[in-house]
């Protein structure tokens, strides 16, 4: 059984085995929560997210980060881990949300970054794992869509992660995800 909590807050200040970070295919830093995980982690992270890069078989020439083809990338609803620097984290883990489309059903993508991330901390032997709301901010997911498949997940992995724990940065966003939880 695993266990399910909400925190309002900085997932950067999360106290877990590991912390997934909603990054982009690049791997080489953003803005929003991933910005604010290298920031806080410090250069050990992109250190490792590069190392990782290099070693990815998919090259995804039609990803672009600022404006230049990325080259190689790890695909959407995928999840790699890294060292977590100087977090009070042993991991983070890597994975690509959807971009939101309301022409094409992209759920299957966001849920398989829940059960990813879930399957690569059971390899890592995590046992507490902190979740922000993936694919919720830039990539525009509407926060309600975003919880349901977050929660009903997370309930249905099978998985060795004891304490799941979704950290809300604002209260409109713990109250979607609480309300989801009841
Ligand atoms: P994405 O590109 O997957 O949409 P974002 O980082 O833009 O990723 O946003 C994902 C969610 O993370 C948003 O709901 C945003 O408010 C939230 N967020 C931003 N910074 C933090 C943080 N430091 N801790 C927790 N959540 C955060």
């Amino acid at each position: 059984m695993t266990t399910i909590e909400l925190v309002r807050g900085d997932i950067t200040r999360e106290s877990v085995d590991a912390i997934v970070n909603a990054a982009n295919s690049s791997l080489l830093g953003g803005g929003g929560v991933d910005g604010a995980i290298h920031r806080r982690g410090g250069p050990a992270i992109l250190e490792d997210c590069r190392k990782l890069r290099a070693s990815l078989p998919q090259a995804l020439n039609s990803v672009r980060a600022g404006g230049t083809p990325i080259g190689k990338g790890l695909p959407t609803g995928q999840a790699v881990a890294t060292t977590a620097g100087d977090l009070d984290a042993r991991w983070v883990i890597h994975t690509v949300g959807p971009v939101f489309s309301a022409t094409e059903d992209r759920s299957d993508l966001l849920a398989s970054c829940y059960r990813e991330s879930l399957r690569v901390a059971d390899e890592l032997g995590a046992r507490t794992v902190a979740f922000p709301a993936i694919s919720t901010g830039v990539y525009r997911y509407p926060m309600e869509d975003a919880a349901r498949i977050a929660v009903d997940t997370v309930r249905t992995a099978r998985t060795d992660v004891e304490e799941v724990r979704f950290v809300l940065f604002d209260a409109p966003a713990y109250e979607v995800f609480a309300a989801q939880l009841r």
